[in-house]
């Protein structure tokens, strides 16, 4: 069966490149019938927060993403990774290195006045630990191949080869005992059973150093079998570089709370970020459990576009049920607004927004109290002549027994025509009186769901 994880580090808030990484790994194991397990990879205990990982468990409860099992925290996993390299050390997989900061500070000089690349020179492979000063701290370095390459057969990148010269003795136990990431990850991903590794291509490096892990285990004890590798492109922001905040990359909970986004569109955004199905747009949940596959994403960086998120999130609303828009917006516009009311006016209220503040603007002068505060706009409207149609139309309407938008439509009209106006300039006071805006939803929609009474109030109040 098929295993994925996300991995995610607790260290800020689950932005939309993770986001989008466990959006992939939960629809390729959701898709092959397999499992989703999730990993707080939070051993940086300085930079891990429990506020990073609630909003990361928020972030992905909200976009639907449910995982098989209890998330594994790395930071309780200690003694095993260093179980691993115990036996990495004891089978000669790993040595001690001795080295002082200041030896590898010259080293890395050396280097960098040669022009070479700067990594660990190998100089304890071949040393005993008893040439060392007695109770010298020491680090623990992966013994990695020196000669030969390495081929990875990426999902997404293709065949990619590196030369094991290029590969570092890295650490994989810090001078305090601690694992470092490299070998935690590894070890995680072996016990948790992982069959597919599906992550940003910034660790494809990681992966080439990872694997002498996975060999030098299975060759110690058998059964580490290394996993299926996908790594894919990062998002780029409009102007082609790494997305960053710059670019209006913001934390999942900023796209719910503060821009008012659906979790049904920034899902479908994500997963059309870097997949693609055909042209097709607007794809369900189902559908995308039923099509995705690691062979419809891209090689290519796929570009952030927060205009298209925004115009796949007024589809959404359009879509959306209005009892639950109504409880969504209601927040947003404070605790005098009514659900019910809301609800009703939905319909008319979504035709044009894009995201929930959008709503819950154009919802608010179902609210206002009288008399109602004027925009500087709506206020500039209300002349003398305004104020002498609104009176006419206050007493019209006052005799409208059918208070619906055909009847007030056509009396209105006849208003219009017995003064020989355009419809607008009846309709122009009439917003301003009736919401204190100059846009609103459609005039006859606005005397409606205010209802009879408050609208013929709202029209009095402004008249001459
Ligand atoms: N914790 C790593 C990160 O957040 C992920 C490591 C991995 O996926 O192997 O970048």
């Amino acid at each position: 069966t098929v295993i994925t994880r996300f991995a995610p580090s607790p260290t800020g808030f689950l932005h939309i490149g993770g986001a989008r990484t466990a959006l992939f790994n939960w629809l390729f194991s959701r898709h092959h019938g397999g499992k989703a397990l999730l990993r707080i990879e939070d051993t940086d205990r300085k930079r891990s927060t429990q506020e990073a990982i609630d909003a990361i468990l928020d972030g992905l409860q909200w976009l639907g993403l449910e995982y098989d099992e209890e998330p594994v925290f790395q930071s309780e996993r200690g003694s095993r990774h260093v179980e691993v390299a115990e036996k990495l050390l004891e089978a000669g997989y790993a040595y001690k290195c001795f080295a002082t900061p200041e030896e590898l500070e010259e080293m890395r000089a050396a280097q960098r006045a040669a022009k070479e690349p700067m990594r660990y020179d190998g100089r304890w492979r071949h040393r005993d630990a008893s040439e060392a000063p007695l109770g010298a701290p020491f680090v623990v370095r992966l013994k990695t191949p020196e000669e030969g390459e390495t081929t990875i057969e990426d999902q997404v990148q293709g065949k990619v080869t590196v030369r094991n010269a290029e590969l570092d003795d890295y650490i994989i136990l810090r001078a305090d005992g601690t694992p470092t990431y490299m070998l935690a990850a590894v070890v995680d991903d072996r016990d948790m059973g992982v069959t597919h590794v599906i992550r940003g291509d910034d660790h494809l490096n990681n992966a080439f150093r990872q694997l002498p892990i996975y060999h030098a285990m299975d060759k110690i004890e058998g059964d580490w079998a290394q996993p299926v590798y996908a790594h894919i492109p990062l998002i780029h922001g409009a102007d082609g570089a790494k997305l960053s905040k710059r670019h209006g990359a913001l934390g999942v909970d900023s796209y719910r709370d503060d821009m008012g986004i659906l979790s049904e569109a920034l899902f479908n955004y994500l997963l059309r970020l870097g997949w693609g199905h055909g042209d097709r747009e607007e794809i369900s949940r189902e559908e995308a459990i039923a099509l995705f596959d690691i062979d419809g994403v891209g090689k290519s960086p796929s570009r952030f576009d927060l205009k298209k998120l925004e115009n796949l999130n007024g589809h959404y609303i359009r879509e959306a049920d209005d009892h639950r828009l109504a409880q969504l917006v209601a927040p947003r516009i404070g605790p005098e607004a009514d659900v019910a009311l809301l609800a009703q006016a939905m319909p008319v209220l979504k035709t044009r927004a894009k995201n929930l503040d959008e709503l819950a603007e154009g919802a608010e002068f179902l609210f206002k109290k009288r008399p109602l505060e004027m925009t500087e706009k709506a206020a500039g409207l209300l002349d003398d002549d305004a104020r002498q149609r609104l009176s006419v139309i206050g007493e019209r309407l006052r005799g409208e027994n059918d208070w619906t938008i055909e009847a007030l439509e056509a009396t209105t009209k006849s208003i219009a025509e017995e003064l020989e106006l355009g419809l607008g300039k009846l309709a122009q006071p009439m917003r301003a009186a009736l919401t204190g805006t100059t846009t609103s939803p459609g005039i006859f929609d606005v005397l409606v769901l205010l209802g009879r009474e408050e609208a013929l109030a709202r029209i009095e109040a402004q008249a001459a």
